[in-house]
């Protein structure tokens, strides 16, 4: 049987059914190049699109799941409890549980992972440049702090292999060690008993030498399949 695993596109389509409340589309940051518009929520989608086509090649017991297939599978009305809540957090939650949902009914077995692929902004700070690795659990805080610096090693050792030298830059942050962090989506899929979950920032939108790669459809295709090795390589070094 399948092992299924959530990758969550950050941004992008939230619910709009009946009972839940939502915008129908949040773009997450985003830059303009030359009259283009570069949201977030569209890079993260080809990134993530070409996370699956090689995570499927490098290994077929995984079952990746995106949480935008899985918005609205569950119907349950819980958002109508949660009246406190800013409309962004309940999508986020809702988007977790449905997908977690899913995994359940189609595998059989719970989801073993969870990614949620980001992309960073810091207007303030044009310099800031390189991807951040985050994640929640505090009971575990030791060994999920060591499985968040395996995964970020590996998929900064791929997307230098596959990019070359002028990924440096783009891959080398500040610091490249992982920052626990109470965020919506890693909390809630803690919540659904989800082993290890991860939000990687891929890059800074607002610096130049990182949106150029974040923003151009090959480099797109090259950190999806790092991220897609890294994958493999966690679930079978677990
Ligand atoms: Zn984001």
């Amino acid at each position: 049987m399948a092992k299924p695993i959530i990758i969550d596109p950050g941004h992008g389509p939230h619910h709009t059914k009946a009972g839940m409340r939502g915008e129908d589309y949040d773009p997450g940051t985003g830059c303009t190049k030359e009259g283009t518009q570069y949201d977030e929520a569209k890079i993260v989608r080809a990134v993530v699109k070409s996370l699956i086509g090689k995570l499927a090649e490098a290994d077929a017991d995984i079952k990746a799941i995106t949480t935008d297939e899985c918005i609205g599978y569950v119907a349950s009305g819980l958002i109508d409890n949660v009246v406190d809540d800013k409309t962004k957090s309940i999508a986020l939650r809702q988007r977790v549980i449905d997908a977690a949902e899913y995994a359940r009914d189609t595998c059989k077995t719970p989801p073993v992972f969870f990614l949620s692929v980001h992309v960073n902004a810091n207007s303030n700070l044009p310099d800031a440049h390189g991807a951040d690795i985050f994640y929640w659990n505090p009971q575990e805080a030791t060994a999920d702090w060591a499985f968040a610096e395996n995964f970020m090693k590996n998929y900064l050792d791929y997307t230098l292999s596959f990019g070359g030298e002028r990924y440096k830059t783009f891959i080398q942050g500040k610091r490249n060690l992982p920052d626990e962090v109470n965020y919506a989506v890693l909390r809630h899929a803690l919540r659904q008993g989800i082993e290890n979950s991860l939000l990687i920032e891929l890059g800074f939108i607002t610096n130049e030498n990182d949106s150029a790669i974040l923003c151009n459809e090959d480099d797109q295709k090259i950190i999806g399949e790092a991220l897609a090795l890294a994958v493999a390589d966690a679930l079978t070094q677990k």
